[in-house]
């Protein structure tokens, strides 16, 4: 379980993320929606360990990451990192790939990554390189990529935001499958409310750095907070 409390930080002195806090159970994706430049990004950045926080903690399954006077590096917090621009590794096979930062001996990681690409419909394509697959196949690798580890919490920023929107709906649905299966509690980034409204069983609304509602997607959809909430949400279809 994943327990964000107060997370803040600026930037020049500007408040770019002010008291955020959420929580995400296993098997819970939790989306972080808002207009650019609201502090999504700085946010999960934070929970990742890239990003220093100036006040707050982050605890994954009671174990604090990060808080007043601690930082553990992204490395050493468990969890799975998908971003925008998730390039793989071009001079590694789609294998290797997979398999980097896998612990445990040759045959363990093997097994890994056969079940991890059978799981993203990618069965035999361990021996092709990157540049031979396209952009939808590099998105399925970059996903079993970020699982291989087993992280009990994965965070993701925008992963579906380089696919034309024809592809972008199936692999959102592989994508919440696998996810769901693994366990994983999840925080997705999205600007887009009908990739929260599709993927979210509890959407976080985030203005100006903080969140200004909580809820059921449904219920965050049907009843927004205010004016502007509702004018964020009316173009969803
Ligand atoms: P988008 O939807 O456009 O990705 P976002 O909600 O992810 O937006 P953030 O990337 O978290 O927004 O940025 C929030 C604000 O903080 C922005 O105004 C941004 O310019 C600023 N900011 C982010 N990182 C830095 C930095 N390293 N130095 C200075 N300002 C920063
Ligand atoms: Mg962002």
């Amino acid at each position: 379980r994943l327990e964000v409390q107060g997370l803040t930080r600026a930037f020049g002195g500007r408040p770019v993320v002010d008291g955020v806090s959420f929580s995400v159970a296993p098997g819970q994706v939790t989306c972080l929606l808002g207009p650019s430049g609201c502090g999504k990004s700085t946010t999960l950045r934070m929970i990742a360990g890239v990003e220093r926080l100036e006040a707050g903690t982050v605890r994954i399954d009671g174990v604090a990451m990060a808080g007043p006077g601690l930082h553990l590096p992204p490395e050493k917090r468990g969890v799975g990192l998908m971003f925008q621009d998730f390039a793989l590794f071009p001079h590694l096979t789609v294998a290797g790939n997979v398999a980097f930062g896998l612990g445990g001996d040759k045959a363990a990681r093997a097994r890994r990554v056969d079940e991890l690409l059978e799981r993203v419909n990618l069965t035999g394509f361990g021996p092709k390189h990157p540049h031979q697959l396209s952009g939808g196949e590099q998105q399925r690798v970059a996903l079993a990529r970020a699982l291989a580890p087993r992280p009990g919490v994965m965070l993701m920023d925008e992963p579906f935001s380089g696919l034309d929107n024809r592809l972008r709906d199936g692999i959102r649905d592989v994508t919440l499958d696998i996810l769901k299966e693994e366990g994983a509690g999840v925080v997705l980034v999205t600007h887009e409310p009908d990739e929260a409204m599709r993927m979210a069983d509890e959407i976080a609304l985030m203005r100006g750095g903080r969140i200004v509602q909580k809820g059921a997607p449904y219920n965050v959809y049907n009843a927004p907070v205010d004016k502007a909430a509702a004018a964020f949400f009316s173009d969803v279809n």
